[in-house]
């Protein structure tokens, strides 16, 4: 998709602090942290959200929690906790429409945070 801007960066043609990436998927700073650890983690292929998730992406989608516990524990927040979140959807506040799993962490954490 040329027009998104997670796919730009998955494929380098967009600055973002990227801090992993393998063949299916990529991670990179979120631009706007709410907290000292905030990457997000998307699929390399444009996934809109988890409502078009198919059953064949299921080790796509597991692989992402892979990554996020790896993340976690590089970033030294996987002994204080973290939350996972993936918005889905205008009730959830999606405002990219490339599937993202936020990593969000390094600070206690009110629930929701929004
Ligand atoms: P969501 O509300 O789940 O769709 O979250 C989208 C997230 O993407 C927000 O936390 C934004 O700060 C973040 N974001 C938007 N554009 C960029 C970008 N170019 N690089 C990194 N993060 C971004
Ligand atoms: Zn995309």
């Amino acid at each position: 998709m040329e027009n998104c801007i997670f796919c730009q960066i998955v494929q380098g043609n967009a600055s973002g602090a990227v801090v992993y990436q393998d063949e299916t998927v990529t991670a990179f700073r979120d631009i706007n942290p709410v907290a000292p650890t905030h990457i997000l983690i998307v699929p390399n292929k444009h996934i809109v959200s988890v409502n078009e998730l198919q059953v064949e992406d299921e080790p796509l989608a597991g692989h992402m929690l892979t990554v996020a516990r790896l993340l976690a524990e590089r970033e030294g927040i996987n002994e204080t906790g973290y939350r996972l979140i993936l918005n889905n959807g205008p009730h959830a506040g999606q405002v990219i429409f490339h599937l993202h799993l936020h990593l969000i962490g390094g600070q206690p954490m009110r629930y929701p945070m929004g």
